[in-house]
């Protein structure tokens, strides 16, 4: 009787980038992933977001 050997094959893991800056997930520290659409986006790019918010809520009159 042989011995089966079976090599060791991960699952290959899906590689999540982010949608607008097109970094992988090991490229940043944060990536967060849309349920609906399963895009995703960086930390980076949330940053990026959030201070044209901030500028544009600073424009704006009160
Ligand atoms: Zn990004």
């Amino acid at each position: 009787m042989t011995a089966k050997i079976i090599p060791f094959n991960p699952p290959k893991r899906l590689e999540r980038k982010c949608s607008f800056c097109q970094k992988d997930e090991s490229k940043v520290k944060l990536l967060w992933e849309s349920e609906s659409t399963g895009k995703c986006v960086c930390n980076e790019c949330i940053v990026k977001c959030k201070t044209l918010i901030d500028e544009d809520t600073e424009t704006k009159p009160t």
